[in-house]
């Protein structure tokens, strides 16, 4: 196939870099070749805190870099709930609700550079892409850009959601799982999977190994907002719930182990 000065084929798509090629070579074990992990704020504080902690940072990284040296392609989607969420704000001040969601985005900023910087500590290249424009401190979102830095071996960070209010980083996990043509979207949560009630107050909740979409949006689960698993839903898009409080938990999911609780048609 034919590749123009810019590395493009004449389709348009965007050339595997010899880099990717290497990478692929340690690749049979693993499966999944490219992924989204969705980090919420509250994994990068304390349980019930608030802001950023190192160690959990550390903690982070860790499971990241796991998958990232198993050549696998990591589009890393985090949330900012650890510093604010816009609804609450909205509800206890007269900032009005647009205003606060997009003070929550930018939250999510800050824990993707404090991410970007550890992760490059270890060694690791990353890029933070943004969806509101913030040119000092990241790049902006671009959908072909995203993808070329993941086949490079580059950790892309994604920061400020959707770059709209109202909604959440979930929904903005579950859109760009889509639009990178990632193979499953990865949930970590400080519960190692979906229950049949909350593990912590009732001891008789079951944890779930598998579940339809269908299932967890009629009854209605915990798990992430019902138009972010309708949009894995619509696109098949698979969803994986499971602890990143367990080292190794990561590389477990993507080395093909039953982890947490898989979502699917
Ligand atoms: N947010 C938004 N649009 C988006 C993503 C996030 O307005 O596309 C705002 C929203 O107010 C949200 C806050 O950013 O409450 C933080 O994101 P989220 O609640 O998803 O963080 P998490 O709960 O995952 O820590």
């Amino acid at each position: 196939m034919s590749r123009n000065s810019k590395g493009m084929t004449r389709t348009g798509a965007l050339k595997a870099p010899r880099r990717e090629g290497r990478r692929a070579a340690g690749r049979g074990r693993t499966r999944y070749r490219r992924l989204v992990l969705k980090i919420s704020g509250e994994g990068f504080c304390r349980p019930g805190g608030i802001g950023i902690d190192g160690e959990m940072l550390e903690k982070i990284a860790a499971e990241i870099l796991g998958v990232a040296r198993l050549g696998i392609q990591v589009a890393v989607v985090v949330g900012g709930g650890n510093f604010l969420r816009g609804a609450s704000v909205a509800q206890k001040s007269r900032i009005q609700p647009a205003t606060a969601h997009y003070m929550g985005m930018l939250a999510t900023v800050i824990n993707a550079l404090a991410l970007q910087d550890v992760l490059e500590a270890h060694g690791q290249e990353t890029r933070v892409q943004s969806s509101i424009a913030i040119a000092a401190a990241c790049e902006p979102f671009i959908r072909r850009r995203c993808i070329a830095h993941m086949q490079k071996g580059r950790v892309v960070i994604l920061a400020a959601g959707t770059g709209r209010p109202f909604v959440t980083t979930d929904s903005a996990a579950a859109l760009v799982a889509v639009e990178i043509g990632a193979d499953v979207l990865l949930k970590a949560t400080k519960v190692d999977g979906v229950y049949s009630a909350d593990p912590v107050r009732d001891s008789s909740a079951r944890r779930y190994a598998r579940l339809t979409y269908n299932r967890v949006i009629d009854d209605r689960l915990k798990v992430m907002d019902v138009s972010a698993v309708d949009m894995c839903q619509q696109n098949g898009v698979p969803i994986i719930v499971f602890s990143l409080l367990k080292p190794g938990n990561m590389r477990r999911v993507c080395l093909g182990e039953t982890v947490g609780t898989t979502i699917s048609g």
